[in-house]
């Protein structure tokens, strides 16, 4: 693993290319993620440093301050983080993710965070002081530790990702489930949705996105890396033979989705179990273009903030 600095030139608060998140400022504090992720869409992007290389943008904290004290808008809330993990286990990273929250909390400024990593427990008394103002989703799609392993290596695992949404439930910390990516014929299937949302639901977990698996070159190469000699690749593969192209919202780029009516299905059987568990599940828009506009995340995350935060401004 090599880990180093790098300085920041733009702003720190930026714009997304997802269109979700097109209205939002969002905050990406690394380049690349330890977290190794064999669908990361962001494996394939011209910045990512390579598999095993993290760089820190050292200055960011100091650039937000001031960022933030020349503003006369502030953002109702921030999206950390669309190309990267803040949570990822290094110390250089995590000190910089603190800092850059300290910093926006203190501020009044709302935060989005997505993450598969541990939440360290500095973390969670940070969340817990400004408890109003933190919306965190998890990203899990499974309790299978095999399947989570093969595919996420260096993320936490499903045992400690259940107790983050412990942890943070019985803080009273807003938190939400993303299923992104569900895999086809892994980790969509009926056995391995209920044994999760059976344990989300004893933690009081009420709302999810949903999402499935797009292929790209670059994620199919590193598939094959992960799941090459396993039974479960030319399973998947399979899902994907009646495939389409299609114009992902999400940025100007076309992907590989997953036929329109198996997905439609699919999510609609989904839905349906999660409600059998009272957990609401809703399809993510800007990855599903062409089956719904809405919700799209940035809205659902922006009404959050909106009846909690003062400010009205995304960007
Ligand atoms: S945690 Fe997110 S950013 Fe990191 S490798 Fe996985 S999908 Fe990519």
């Amino acid at each position: 693993m090599q880990i180093g600095f790098v300085e920041r030139k733009g702003n720190v608060l930026t714009r997304s290319t997802l269109k979700c998140l097109s209205q939002v400022a969002s905050i990406n504090p690394t380049l690349g993620c330890i977290h190794q992720c064999a669908y990361c869409y962001a494996r394939g992007y011209s910045i990512y440093p390579g598999d095993g290389k993290v760089l820190v943008y050292g200055n960011m904290p100091e650039k937000l301050k001031k960022e933030l004290s020349r503003r006369k808008k502030l953002p109702a809330y921030v999206f950390f983080s669309p190309t990267c993990d803040v949570l990822q286990p290094i110390p250089q990273v995590l000190n910089s993710t603190y800092e850059l929250l300290r910093i926006l909390l203190e501020y009044g400024v709302g935060i989005n965070l997505l993450t598969k990593g541990r939440i360290p427990s500095k973390f969670l008394q940070l969340f817990k002081q400004y408890r109003e103002l933190i919306h965190i989703q998890i990203g899990i799609t499974t309790l299978n530790r095999d399947i989570q392993k093969k595919t996420e290596p260096f993320a936490a695992t499903p045992q400690e990702r259940m107790r983050n949404i412990e942890q943070l439930c019985s803080r009273g910390i807003t938190s939400e489930v993303k299923l992104d990516p569900l895999i086809p014929g892994l980790t969509d299937t009926q056995s391995n949705l209920t044994a999760l949302f059976r344990v989300l639901q004893g933690f009081g977990i009420n709302s999810m996105g949903i999402n499935y698996l797009f292929l790209r070159p670059q994620i199919k190469k590193n598939l094959y890396k992960a799941l090459g000699k396993t039974p479960f690749l030319p399973k998947i593969l399979e899902h994907y033979q009646n495939a389409k192209s299609i114009h992902l919202l999400a940025e100007q780029s076309r992907v590989i989705a997953l036929d329109v009516e198996y997905r439609k299905q699919s999510y609609e059987q989904i839905s349906e179990l999660a409600k059998t568990f009272g957990i609401y599940a809703y399809v993510c828009g800007c990855k599903n273009p062409d089956i719904t506009e809405e919700p799209l995340c940035g809205i659902n995350w922006g009404q959050h903030f909106e009846t909690t935060a003062k400010q009205k401004y995304l960007f």
